[in-house]
Parts: C-alpha cells; sequence; structure tokens
C-alpha cells in the first residue's frame, strides 16, 4: 500500500516579494511538484527546504585577551538538523588573537563539509 502525498508550505525568503510557496512530495519524500513561485529561485528554494533545509549559523566566541568577542560564521549553509552541534562547536571555539577576517577556524564542522570563519579581525 503507498502513503499519501505530503504538502508542505514555505514563504519564498529569496526576493521582497516573499511568494507563497507549496511543494508536493511524493510517498518517498521526492518533490513531485512546485506550486506558487514567481520565478526559478522559488522553485529551487522550495525543493531544498521540502528536502534538505540549510541555515547559516552564526555565534560570538571570546578570544583571549581582548575585551570584545569575535563573531564567527559558517562559510556557507548547513542543514538544519545540525545547527544546534554546529552551534556547540562554534561556542567551544578558544581563541588567541591575531585573527584575520576570513580566517578558517574550524574546517569541515559536525562533517557537513562547511567552515566556520571570522567574520572580523583581531589585531
Ligand atoms: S519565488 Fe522568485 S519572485 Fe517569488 S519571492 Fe522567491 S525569488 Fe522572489
Amino acid at each position: 500500500m503507498q502513503g499519501a502525498r505530503e504538502v508542505k508550505s514555505f514563504t519564498c525568503i529569496c526576493c521582497p516579494l516573499g511568494c507563497r510557496l507549496e511543494a508536493t512530495l511524493a510517498p518517498g519524500g521526492a518533490v513531485e511538484a512546485v506550486a506558487g513561485q514567481g520565478c526559478r529561485r522559488g522553485l529551487e528554494y522550495a525543493v531544498g527546504e521540502a528536502t534538505n533545509p540549510v541555515r547559516m549559523a552564526s555565534a560570538v566566541v571570546p578570544v583571549a585577551g581582548c575585551l570584545e568577542p569575535l563573531s564567527v560564521k559558517t562559510a556557507q549553509p548547513v542543514p538544519k538538523g545540525q545547527i544546534r552541534a554546529v552551534l556547540d562547536a562554534m561556542l567551544a571555539l578558544r581563541l588567541e588573537a591575531p585573527v584575520c577576517a576570513g580566517d578558517v577556524l574550524l574546517a569541515d564542522v559536525c562533517e557537513t563539509g562547511v567552515s566556520v570563519v571570522a567574520t572580523k579581525s583581531v589585531p
């Protein structure tokens, strides 16, 4: 017996128009159809959100001897389900100056294939 189709709804965040998207998923989880998009970016966004949603992650971490913490972020989006683990890895960082903007502070964080980088320089 086959399972039922599932419809997932999203608001596209790729531009200010905010199209309301609906992705129809087959019983196996594959996207069968997307409706509501005003352009191709919305189609790609809906397929991604329905099958493997991703988000950027950012945090502020201390730098030894510096009063101001350093903001760090993932260089690319990571799977939404791994955000907590990625944030924990970021918050476990123990940094020392100097740090340059763009420095890779963690490579392949949580085996996502994504690096954590510094967003500014600390001399
Ligand atoms: S589907 Fe296209 S037009 Fe609609 S919000 Fe997304 S990017 Fe903008």
